[in-house]
């Protein structure tokens, strides 16, 4: 009989900022270099692949584990959002991460002289998840500048599922923290395509089934994109949606990939970008496709 061991790394695990500064700044002097992973935690095999890919390219792999208040509009979708710190740990340990930091609120936002960080995003926050979660992509620049003053990584790794987010990260970058370097990483799926996310969770299993309608329908415009145009493809497939009962369109967009700017014309293969956001529910789901 064969019992299988699986293997698990050591995991440094961090709740205090000064413990993980001093970790870090211990690896830094023998010039190892830090590439960072930043979550809300409730991991899956989405994280994964970006702890994978910073395995690959970072001496030590940091990931953090925070939900942050600040990027909610919603209280209500910020106290329902799943936590799962122990099951989170497990995962992180069998896929070779070296430590993860787990600050509290309070370690991040509280201190007296705290200055939150604030940057220009531009029409980024003014369009598809900027306009329908205002303060979201704030929310996003000021916890993502705070890891980096902590963390000082060489590497960043963030998901495609979220692309105006890496749009948002890159602009960060070039206006401040340039000296770091961002890995933007493929969109993982469940064996039949829906796109795994952390709110899949709170789906029962006929919210489950729909929610397949988000990919199908990126699909669906891949597949019809040149035969009609844009403007048609959208209203076709929002009221196709809006029909099925329990879903509700809160945008289809197809946009040029590089400025996330709505298409009026079908650009060149691989430049078009259709992207979702529909509640299945009263969870609300993102997903996108470049063709
Ligand atoms: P979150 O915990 O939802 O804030 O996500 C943390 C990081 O994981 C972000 O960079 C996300 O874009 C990325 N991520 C989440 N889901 C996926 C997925 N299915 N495929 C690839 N990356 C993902």
């Amino acid at each position: 009989m064969y019992i299988c061991v699986q293997k698990l790394e050591l995991l440094e695990v961090f709740y205090s900022k000064k413990k993980l500064a001093g970790f870090l700044d211990s690896q830094k002097e023998i010039e190892k270099t830090i590439g960072l992973v930043p979550t809300m935690g409730a991991l899956h095999e989405g994280h994964m692949s970006l702890i994978k890919e910073a395995r690959e390219h970072s001496d030590i792999v940091v990931a953090t584990i925070f939900v942050n208040p600040k990027q909610f509009d919603n209280k209500e979708d910020f106290d329902k959002y799943p936590v799962s710190i122990e099951d989170d740990i497990r995962m992180l340990e069998t896929n070779e991460c070296d430590a993860v930091f787990i600050p509290s609120e309070e370690s991040l936002y509280g201190a007296d002289d705290y200055r939150a960080f604030e940057m220009d995003l531009g029409y980024l926050d003014k369009i598809l998840e900027g306009a329908k979660r205002p303060g979201h992509f704030n929310g996003v620049v000021e916890i993502v500048h705070l890891l980096f003053e902590i963390i000082h990584p060489d590497f960043v790794f963030f998901g495609m599922k979220d692309y105006q987010q890496v749009m948002v990260i890159e602009k960060m970058l070039n206006y401040i923290h340039s000296d770091i370097l961002l890995f933007r990483c493929p969109i993982v799926r469940e064996s039949d395509g829906l796109a795994i996310s952390s709110r899949n969770r709170q789906l029962n299993r006929t919210e489950r089934q729909l929610a397949l309608n988000l990919h199908l329908t990126l699909l669906d415009i891949k597949d019809e994109y040149k035969k009609t145009n844009v403007q048609t493809l959208i209203d076709k497939h929002t009221e196709r949606l809006n029909k099925l009962k329990n879903v509700v369109v809160d945008y289809i967009e197809i946009a040029d990939s590089d400025t996330l700017q709505h298409l009026n014309e079908w650009k060149s293969a691989g430049k078009n970008l259709v992207l979702i956001a529909v509640f299945v529910g009263k969870v609300r789901l993102i997903d996108n496709l470049l063709f």
